[in-house]
């Protein structure tokens, strides 16, 4: 076990890569007590952030890259320490000296994957929206009301392209002018950022702004709370801003407006998990509830950690490209909790999110016990 330490130089490139408010840290060790991963494996932020204080952190152990930045021990911090920062800035060093664990093996892969094809899922740049084929989907011409911009999961993975079918519908069902950038569309950026690489997000976001310029969009659609949280708070970095709407506030607009007319009754149980990137990092937590509460019949129950205290998927950070031993997953104890509420169906709002889940209920044997969907399906389902 190799130490670089007491690395002067390292403490620089902490505070250079934007870690340098640690010396906030008074070691109360409240962030210790509110991470999900002391849930399942011992993890202490506070000693990270006490090492990083003596340029003595141990860079090329798992611990660097275990933050999900799920936001919880931030908003908790009585002295306003930015713990997702100092992980990024960490994971920076590391990257920078090439010093990467086996469980972060697959996120170089998706890594790669972002830089040839500008996807993490090794999908071809060409297939990009071919899950739109058999559907009414235009391409974003200038004029359109909104551009919806699917995002990587949405546009490749199997279980993930049913949700962008489903918005599709809906946004054409409400008459809404839409359109897609299809092979022009890039990752946001959002989570490689959170892996370290700045340059790779400085380049994807570069090519999206321009997209966005060159094809004068100014009213963004996004599923993905990722890229609504980069789009809304990162991207305004370059010196732009666009109007960016995540699927669940449009939802909501549309329904209140009579856009959108929802028929039938679902007598069931439901629980809504609020994604970190939604909620805690962006504050909307009464929107999606407010959707889901307008459906005729449904009964919607809360989860024992809920809204400010949502319980992380496990997915943020860029460990959904990351190597996660099962009994550590964060997902599996969030189905126990959707369990526990009795809930026939768990939604969110969150490709991350669903793609855990998914995992989880299987995991769990839960397949006849509950469903998963996105805010779109169940909403899809009662039009
Ligand atoms: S909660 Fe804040 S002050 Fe307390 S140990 Fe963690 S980072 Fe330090
Ligand atoms: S941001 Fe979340 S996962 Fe990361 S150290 Fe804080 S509580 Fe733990």
């Amino acid at each position: 076990m190799e130490t670089i330490a007491p690395f002067i130089e390292v403490i620089d490139e902490i505070k250079q890569a934007g870690g340098e408010v640690f010396k906030l840290c008074f070691q109360c060790g409240l962030c210790d007590t509110v991470c999900p991963w002391n849930k399942v494996r011992p993890f202490s932020m506070r000693r990270i952030i006490r090492e990083a204080a003596f340029g003595l952190t141990e860079i090329e152990g798992e611990d660097i890259w275990r933050c999900t930045t799920c936001g919880n021990c931030p908003s908790h911090c009585p002295r306003g320490v930015k713990q997702i920062d100092i992980s990024v800035a960490l994971r920076r060093v590391a990257t920078e000296y090439e010093v990467f664990p086996a469980s972060v093996r697959s996120a170089r892969t998706a890594r790669a994957s972002l830089i040839s094809e500008g996807n993490p899922l090794q999908g071809e740049r060409k297939k990009r929206s071919d899950w739109a084929k058999e559907l009414p989907v235009k391409l974003y011409e200038e004029g359109m009301e909104a551009l919806y911009f699917v995002g990587c999961y949405l546009s490749y993975d199997p279980r993930m392209k049913k949700v962008a079918a489903a918005t599709a519908n809906i946004l054409n069902s409400a008459g809404i002018d839409f359109g897609i950038l299809g092979s022009k569309e890039n990752c946001c950026g959002e989570s490689i950022r959170k892996t370290g690489s700045e340059e790779l997000f400085k380049r994807l976001a570069r090519e999206n702004i321009k997209t966005f310029i060159d094809n004068g969009i100014k009213k963004i659609i996004v599923s993905s709370p990722h890229c609504f949280h980069t789009f809304k708070n990162e991207y305004p970095d370059f010196m732009v801003n666009f109007e960016v709407v995540h699927m669940s506030q449009y939802l909501l607009d549309l329904i209140n407006e009579g856009r959108l007319e929802l028929k039938g009754d679902l007598e069931k149980k439901v629980t809504y998990h609020d994604p970190c990137y939604l909620g805690r990092h962006n504050g909307i937590y009464d929107e999606p509830r407010e959707v889901l509460k307008k459906i005729s019949g449904l009964e919607l129950v809360e989860m024992s950690d809920s809204d400010k205290n949502s319980l992380c998927c496990g997915g943020g950070g860029g460990r959904i490209w990351m190597d996660t031993p099962k009994e550590e997953r964060f997902s599996d104890l969030r189905l126990k909790q959707a369990r526990q509420t009795g809930a026939e169906i768990l939604v969110t709002a969150c490709p991350y999110c669903i793609t855990n889940f998914e995992e989880s209920r299987l995991n769990l044997e839960y397949e006849d016990a509950m469903e998963i969907k996105d805010i779109t399906e169940i909403i899809n389902d009662m039009l």
